[in-house]
């Protein structure tokens, strides 16, 4: 899912989206509660109406962004306080609120308030977040008003200490809600850490129930975490990227602000059929870029058709049973030395996929998981 803020994806029309293959785009509560604000949205018919999208919305329950965007965010058994950034007034978002909000919207999958801690918090904290979670969930399931309509999605917590992930798992699945997420990932924690944990998760929730990875974006981790069973993810990497000047690559990533790419009169990737490789090279791109909505415009077009292409490739190849060779040449392409990661490694294996490899101890270090938005609110959108 890529990630849209008040119903809009960096300029990109609904029609726009719909040709670029998007199945379903994510809208943050908190940006559309601000502005249109749930009584414009109610008066539209919800969000779906109002932006003209007849596809599938997912709207998040706006916790995650109150806390990563407002230093002023306090956390009680009631809900998340905070002051609003526009008049500087005390506001509570509690369980029932964001509910309540994200039925105005109309998504068709929402989900629940969670009590979110960074990844790598610990000591007690983390078990009180989970064991919290667990409460407002139920919260959230007493206020649902349209039950029928929208799924309700719940959020497993528990930071990297898989016993307490167990724990909520455990619980949160007796709830029975229509989908499940794994939220608090993708923080800061190292990498051995994350996939372990996506692991146990996948490994204890029910395999006939949708799994969401939160906040997930970077393409060897989509690869990685399909292939321990994660289902779905959102982040809003491929969009902000572009903002940089950065298009995603089958081999990686090209940083067209560079000088290098100002007599290259390539397309951005050869191979790609979206409408910036289609019609346009990466010396005209790095010409308007920084001076130019457009050239971010093209961009994120790219960005978001590799994304969806990535993910449409993964689907098929599971449709037909070759899965494992998809990811052997995915891998590949990615890293041509075969000097993998070794979390990369690692979590294929668990999964019985071994890629070649001529990695030598230590020979590439693992980088820390860090994919989470957490631009302060007046800087997005600039
Ligand atoms: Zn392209």
């Amino acid at each position: 899912m890529p990630v849209g803020t008040q119903g809009t994806m960096k300029g990109l029309t609904s029609k726009q989206l719909t040709e670029l293959d998007c199945q379903i785009i994510l809208g943050n509560t908190y940006h559309l509660g601000m502005r249109p604000g749930t009584e414009i949205l109610e008066k539209a018919g919800g969000l779906h109406e109002f932006m003209n999208w007849k596809r599938a919305l997912l709207t998040d329950s706006g916790g995650f962004q109150m806390v990563s965007l407002l230093k002023l965010a306090e956390i009680t058994e009631e809900g998340v306080k905070f002051q609003s950034p526009h008049d500087g007034k005390e506001m509570l978002l509690t369980p029932e609120k964001s509910t309540e909000i994200q039925n105005s919207i109309g998504a068709d999958i929402i989900m629940q308030l969670d009590d979110v801690v960074s990844s790598t918090t610990t000591g007690p904290r983390v078990e009180e977040a989970m064991l919290r979670s667990i409460r407002w969930l139920d919260r959230c399931i007493s206020a649902h008003a349209k039950p029928t309509q929208q799924n309700l999605f719940a959020i497993i917590q528990g930071g990297l200490n898989l016993e307490l992930r167990k724990t909520c798992i455990k619980e949160m699945v007796q709830r029975n809600t229509p989908g499940i997420a794994i939220g608090g990932l993708s923080g800061g924690e190292e990498k051995s850490l994350f996939w372990k944990t996506v692991t146990l998760c996948t490994d204890h929730l029910p395999k006939k129930k949708p799994r969401y990875l939160m906040g997930v974006g970077y393409a060897v981790d989509l690869v990685v975490c399909c292939a321990l069973g994660v289902d779905m993810f959102d982040c809003v990497y491929p969009t902000r990227t572009a903002r940089f000047g950065t298009a995603l690559v089958p081999w990686g990533q090209l940083h067209l602000k560079n000088k290098q790419y100002s007599t290259d009169f390539e397309p951005i990737d050869r191979d790609c059929r979206c409408l910036a490789c289609k019609h346009h090279t990466r010396a005209y791109v790095n010409s308007l870029l920084g001076r130019e909505e457009i050239a971010c415009h093209l961009l994120t077009i790219h960005n978001i058709y590799y994304q969806m292409k990535l993910m449409r490739d993964i689907r098929e190849s599971i449709k037909q049973d070759k899965f494992p060779e998809f990811v052997h040449k995915f891998m590949k392409r990615l890293f041509p030395d075969e000097i993998y990661p070794i979390w990369v490694r690692e979590a294929l294996a668990s999964v019985s996929i071994f890629l070649n490899t001529q990695e030598t101890a230590n020979s590439k270090e693992d980088k820390l998981c860090k994919q989470n938005d957490s631009t302060p609110f007046d800087e997005r959108d600039s």
